[in-house]
């Protein structure tokens, strides 16, 4: 058995134990900082809750934060966070009414010397920290949820899901009346050369503006 398997079956694989009675989003964030339901917490800083107003019409969920979102407890602040925040603003959406979340709410990677390289969570991680992102749509109730990268993709509708065939149209699912997909903004960094990388940004962007507009229609 792998170690990774090994802590898969020595420790909770559920988040719901540390669920507050009472749900407000002060209330779960607060409970979130002490959640132990996945072996993730153990490595990281702290958790990463999600950010944003009670009454945001727009949620954009994540994968996991990174390690400047690891260190700063606040996701999206880091380097995808910046091209997330241009993309926003060149679509007219004002990153203030959005709330902005990830699938997993721990940093998740792996040490090469002195840099922590993210590693995308297991299956095991995003069914464990699914209940704190249930629980934030389920008071939210945004309008739109737009699905930031194959990762949340999966972890919100299922193992079939493909990003290349669901990118920037309009989703089956009954988590808000419109749901959508793109990329995750990390990927423009990791494209190889400006060209890619200013295509891919255009690419999110449009992505962003329509669903600007269905809402603004809406
Ligand atoms: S990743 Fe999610 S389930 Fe795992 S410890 Fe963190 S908050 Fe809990």
């Amino acid at each position: 058995m792998s170690s990774v398997d090994q802590l898969r079956w020595s420790e909770p694989n559920d988040a719901t134990p540390f669920l507050p009675e009472r749900k407000t989003l002060s209330s779960l964030r607060d409970a979130a900082a002490g959640c132990r339901g996945c072996p993730l917490w153990r490595n990281a800083t702290q958790t990463v809750f999600g950010e944003g107003l009670k009454r945001s019409r727009l949620m954009l969920i994540g994968e996991v934060p990174g390690d400047k979102e690891d260190r700063s407890g606040q996701p999206f602040v880091g380097p995808a966070g910046r091209e997330l925040d241009k993309a926003l603003e060149a679509a007219g959406i004002d990153r203030e009414e959005v709330y902005v979340t990830n699938a997993v709410k721990h940093f998740s990677f792996t040490e090469r010397g002195k840099r922590r390289i993210h590693q995308t969570p297991k299956r095991f991680h995003i069914d464990a920290c699914r209940p704190w992102l249930d629980s934030e749509i389920e008071l939210i109730r945004p309008e739109a949820i737009v699905l930031l990268g194959a990762t949340a993709g999966k972890a919100l509708l299922g193992s079939k899901f493909k990003l290349g065939e669901s990118r920037g149209r309009p989703l089956e699912s009954d988590l808000a009346p419109l749901v959508t997909a793109t990329a995750h903004p990390s990927s423009i960094l990791r494209q190889r050369d400006d060209d890619a990388r200013h295509a891919e940004r255009r690419m999110f962007t449009e992505d962003l503006k329509r669903v600007a507009q269905m809402l603004a229609a809406g």
